[in-house]
Formats: C-alpha cells, sequence, structure tokens
C-alpha cells in the first residue's frame, strides 16, 4: 500500500489547504471523466478523504490506518469513507492477492462475531470466540511436505513462481510474465505430500480465541488480530483475525453514541415535591435528585455514567434520564376527596362528586353565573 502522503504529493505536516490544494491538482489529472485511471483517481480520493481528516488523518499517523489502532471500529464516523478505506486498508476475503496483483500464498482475513451484553461492552476484558479456521498443518508445520521429506524447487519456473513468455507482435517481441502453472506461484513442487493435508499445508480447526475488548465498544465494532486470520498456504503469511462485536439490547438503557438512555417512572407527588432516589446504573448504584416541580419528559442528566470513550483515556458518555411522570389510577374516596381539596386548594376547578354529567352541568351554572 502506498503511502497517502505520497500519493497526494505532499509533506507529513502538509496543512489543510495544502491537502486540498494537492487533491484539486491531481483530481484535475486523474478524473476518469478526462481520461485519468479510474484505480489511480479512486486512491488519491481516499488518501484525501483521510487526511483532510483529522480524527482519520491522526490515526493514519499513529496507528498506519485511519481506522485507529488494529482497524478498531471499522471506520466509524467516516460515512460513505468507510468501503473505500476498506478497499484500501483491506476487508476481508483478500484471497491470496496482494502486493500489486502477484500472486502469494498468503492467507485470508477471518470475521468472527462476539455476542456482548452492554455491561461486558461498557467493562471491556478479555473473552473468548469460537471460529474455525484454517491454521498450518501440525504433522508437517505448514509445508504440505511429507515429514522428512523437503519442498523441491518447481522445475517449470526454477522456484521464481513465474513464467515468462516471449511472443512475436506487430510492435516487435513481447515478454509476458504469468503465474507459474505447474506450481500456482508457490515456486516449489512437493514430491511427496504430507497425507494429513494432502500437500496443503494447512488444516480446518475450531478452536478457542481470547480477544481482549476495549472498554466501550459499539454494535458492530471491529477487532483486528494480526496474523490470526487463515493460514497462508506453504507457510504463506497469515491472513487477520477480525472480531466484531455484537452488543444486544439492554432492557433498560439504549445507546446513543456514548451516551445512555434510560426512563424512570415517578409518582405524580414525587415529583411535585422533589425525591432523592437511587438509580442503577452500569457502574452500580448512583444518587439522583429529583427536582421538586419536575415535569413529565423532564431529562436529568447523570456525568459520567455513560459508555467509555474507545479512544480511552477514562472519559465516559452521559447518562440521560427520562422523567415520566406517573398520574395516579384507582383512587379510593379518602384519596380522591384528598385531591380534590388539593385542587381547591389550588384553585384549580375540580368536577363534582359522582357522575360526571352533574359535573359537567355545574361548570355550565359556574360560567352563565347561576347558582
Ligand atoms: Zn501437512
Ligand atoms: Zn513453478
Amino acid at each position: 500500500m502506498r503511502d497517502l502522503y505520497e500519493i497526494l504529493g505532499v509533506a507529513r505536516d502538509a496543512d489543510e489547504e495544502a491537502i486540498k490544494r494537492a487533491y484539486r491538482r491531481r483530481a484535475r489529472e486523474l478524473h476518469p471523466d478526462a481520461g485519468g485511471d479510474e484505480e489511480a483517481f479512486k486512491e488519491l480520493t481516499t488518501a484525501y478523504e483521510v487526511l483532510r481528516n483529522p480524527e482519520a488523518r491522526s490515526n493514519y499517523d499513529r496507528y498506519g490506518d485511519p481506522r485507529g489502532p488494529g482497524g478498531m471500529g471499522g471506520a466509524g464516523g467516516f460515512g460513505d469513507l468507510s468501503d473505500l478505506i476498506d478497499a484500501f486498508f483491506g476487508g476481508f476475503g483478500g484471497a491470496g492477492v496482494r502486493s500489486g496483483g502477484r500472486q502469494s500464498n498468503a492467507g485470508r482475513d477471518a470475521l468472527v462475531d462476539l455476542p456482548l451484553t452492554l455491561e461486558e461492552a461498557a467493562e471491556g476484558g478479555p473473552h473468548e470466540v469460537d471460529l474455525t479456521v484454517a491454521r498450518a498443518c501440525d504433522t508437517c508445520g505448514g509445508s504440505g511436505a511429507a515429514p522428512g521429506t523437503q519442498p523441491v524447487r518447481c522445475d517449470t519456473c526454477g522456484g521464481a513462481g513465474a513464467v515468462q513468455q516471449v511472443r512475436s507482435s506487430v510492435f516487435g517481441q513481447m515478454l509476458t510474465t504469468t503465474t507459474c502453472p505447474t506450481c500456482r506461484g508457490t515456486g516449489q513442487r512437493i514430491p511427496q505430500p504430507c497425507t494429513t493435508c494432502h500437500g496443503e499445508g494447512r488444516r480446518r480447526v475450531t478452536e478457542t480465541v481470547t480477544v481482549d475488548v476495549p472498554p466501550g465498544v459499539d454494535d458492530g465494532t471491529r477487532l483486528r488480530l494480526l496474523g490470526r486470520g487463515e493460514a497462508g498456504r506453504n507457510g504463506g503469511t497469515p491472513g487477520d483475525l477480525y472480531v466484531r462485536t455484537r452488543v444486544r439490547r439492554h432492557d433498560r438503557f439504549t445507546r446513543e453514541g456514548n451516551d445512555l438512555h434510560c426512563e424512570l417512572d415517578l409518582p405524580m407527588v414525587q415529583a411535585a415535591l422533589g425525591v432523592e432516589l437511587v438509580l442503577d446504573t452500569l457502574y452500580g448504584e448512583q444518587p439522583v435528585r429529583v427536582a421538586p416541580g419536575t415535569q413529565n419528559g423532564q431529562v436529568i442528566t447523570l456525568k459520567r455514567m455513560g459508555m467509555p470513550r474507545l479512544s480511552g483515556g477514562g472519559s465516559r458518555g452521559n447518562l440521560h434520564v427520562h422523567c415520566r411522570v406517573l398520574t395516579p389510577e384507582d383512587l379510593d374516596a379518602e384519596q380522591e376527596a384528598l385531591l380534590r381539596r388539593f385542587a381547591e386548594l389550588r384553585g384549580e376547578q375540580a368536577p363534582e362528586l359522582g357522575d360526571g354529567h352533574r359535573g359537567l352541568f355545574g361548570r355550565l351554572r359556574e360560567a352563565f353565573g347561576g347558582a
């Protein structure tokens, strides 16, 4: 993969303006509508989109990946850019084609889901996940050759993995390099294949991997474990393992970025008089002060009781408690009398006792100044 600064042709400390200018200049040359190369234009646009975004740029400078350490968070927040970044920085099933399209024996990346509760996502820590991947064969150590034997150099290509063909054309002689058909690019021939893996050098195994989950992961966050994906062919470089976190819905908290929301049922009188309560949060019980005169829908914010920020530093989002004022139902005679008395004291009109129609006529009489 080429350096993003190199693609744009700017210095590493170039400012926003210089990056924008460089992009405009190169884009004019490379735009497919102007006969430019589409791949090169895509590459240029990706480089620009990353370097103009302060967060992506700082991630790229620090980790070599705009998505942060281990490609974490799946380019979250970069919108449409994520597809481009994935294409550029390697998504899944990258097959054996890497480094400029040359055939290689590199293993594929693997993806596995890790289900978590919201509490587990907030706490982080080691989690185990089962997956089935290709691993180097124990019997032959990944070489594909039976124990005691060695792969030998491929006769067709002499170990180069590629063959050159000379062809005559109207332009004169043309030299074409293709993958060696005998060894499929490995440069090796296995005279006596390992019987366990039939010369593949790999076997599919189911294993348990322990992944260290950083506190604050969201649903769909991807954690990258370098070299823990599929083993390569004939001892080729293994792919990476992506563990995608699947955070289950919580029955009380809903998540919005790093903030959490929940509802709090308040009997009418508590809402009116105010009350000190204890609320169960992700971090244990927390005191909540409901102010006198709290209205339905009012929000009480508990600082730092939300999800930890993935960027670390121990900071957290907030918890927003949405108050739901409950109107009392099924009043008994004494309670009803009390509320009527209360309304009287407040100068609020209460319907008369008993039959609702009489209440209505009562109000009408008042309105027309009658008795
Ligand atoms: Zn083997
Ligand atoms: Zn060969």
